[in-house]
């Protein structure tokens, strides 16, 4: 035993997975990321908590995207985080530029106006790119073929619960499309034209359309008067599980299409949460999208952290349920459990033994 402790001492740490290592069974997932080489550390700290409180048993792939080319150090530094596969790819330049039809000087008028309101990231001409691209481009990237899901991550999130079971079969089992943690509020300043686009698209494409009529439609989760209006709830892309195929789609594909020929990336200031969120409610049944309840998350001030008392002595979470945003005014978890006739412990999942 002990010279077999020393052998172990000696080895080098490693970097790839070894094949003597049990790992559990994967479905076709990875974890997506848009980073900046600058954002290296919270990458990193975002990977230790993913790491250590799930992946650590399933070495799921890391992906990472980039409209920079990655340096060395950003490779360096996040391969070393894990065991599992680490990818590389860089942004095609179509994907983060303006396309021909946007009036460039417009747009740059639109970013002055908003920085006069005090719009947040109003002024930024990055962050469009940026939304524009996660709302209908990052899912086209050819290192996400061959993928059913993909599970987006940022730079400097946390998570503070063990997830003991795992989310993408869950995803895979229960033929979701779609999972969030925390539902809330858009600015309305951000979003203007967003609604009256969408229902342009609505009217055009009718058969992509899920049936508001049917029970399980989720169209009142995004609405407080019939569709007149929307009420600027949205799922907080930040955190997202999520079918390829699903944002792949032509259905999905087209809505992006529709919006971006209408400019408001630019114009206003679209984000991608919103987008994505629109799409789920006007096309997916509530059968296909799922709360993970039970995944301890945290994005800058805002936490969703389980509160139940009969399941936090499972749970096995760091954070403070007290702090969490769920019942919050501007969260819309609530609305979202009215519209969908659900409890938490419908979403509630108990590992397989
Ligand atoms: P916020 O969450 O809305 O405050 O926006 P973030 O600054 O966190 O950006 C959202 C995501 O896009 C994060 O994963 C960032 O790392 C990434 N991101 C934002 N801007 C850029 C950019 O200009 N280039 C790259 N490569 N990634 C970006
Ligand atoms: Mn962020």
């Amino acid at each position: 035993h002990i010279v077999l402790k020393e052998q172990q001492h000696s080895d080098p740490p490693s970097v790839a997975p070894t094949i003597n290592e049990s790992i559990l069974p994967r479905v076709k997932g990875a974890f997506v990321a848009l980073a900046r080489n600058r954002e290296v550390h919270a990458m990193r700290s975002s990977m230790r908590y993913l790491e250590d409180r799930f992946n650590h048993k399933y070495n799921y792939p890391w992906i990472f995207l980039n409209e920079e080319p990655f340096t060395e150090e950003f490779k360096n530094l996040t391969r070393s985080m894990t065991k599992a596969e680490t990818l590389y790819g860089q942004v095609p330049v179509d994907h983060w530029s303006y396309p021909d039809w946007v009036n460039q000087t417009l747009a740059k008028e639109c970013r002055q106006s908003m920085i006069e309101k005090e719009i947040v990231y109003g002024g930024s001409e990055s962050y469009r790119h940026m939304c524009r691209f996660q709302s209908g481009f990052f899912v086209l990237h050819p290192l996400l073929d061959g993928l059913d899901y993909y599970w987006r991550v940022e730079p400097g999130v946390k998570f503070s619960c063990d997830i003991e079971y795992d989310p993408f079969r869950v995803m895979q089992e229960r033929d979701l499309k779609y999972g969030f943690t925390i539902a809330l509020k858009e600015f309305y300043e951000t979003i203007p034209t967003l609604w009256d686009t969408t229902l342009d698209f609505v009217r055009r494409y009718s058969n992509y359309i899920y049936p508001k009529s049917n029970s399980d439609s989720l169209f009142q989760v995004i609405t407080n008067d019939n569709g007149l209006s929307y009420n600027l709830c949205h799922f907080w892309s930040n955190f997202e599980i999520g079918s390829v195929s699903f944002l792949r789609s032509e259905r999905y594909q087209a809505y992006f299409r529709h919006l971006d020929a209408a400019g408001g990336f630019f114009y206003e200031r679209w984000g991608d949460a919103p987008v994505h969120s629109i799409a789920v409610a006007l096309m997916l049944s509530s059968k296909e999208v799922h709360w993970f309840y039970d995944i301890g998350y945290k994005h800058d001030n805002f936490e969703h952290c389980p509160t139940e008392p009969d399941w936090l002595v499972h749970g096995k979470c760091y954070c403070d349920p007290l702090t969490s945003f769920d019942y919050v005014p501007g969260s819309c978890i609530t609305k979202y459990l009215q519209v969908t006739n659900t409890t938490v412990n419908d979403y509630i999942i108990t590992p397989a033994e």
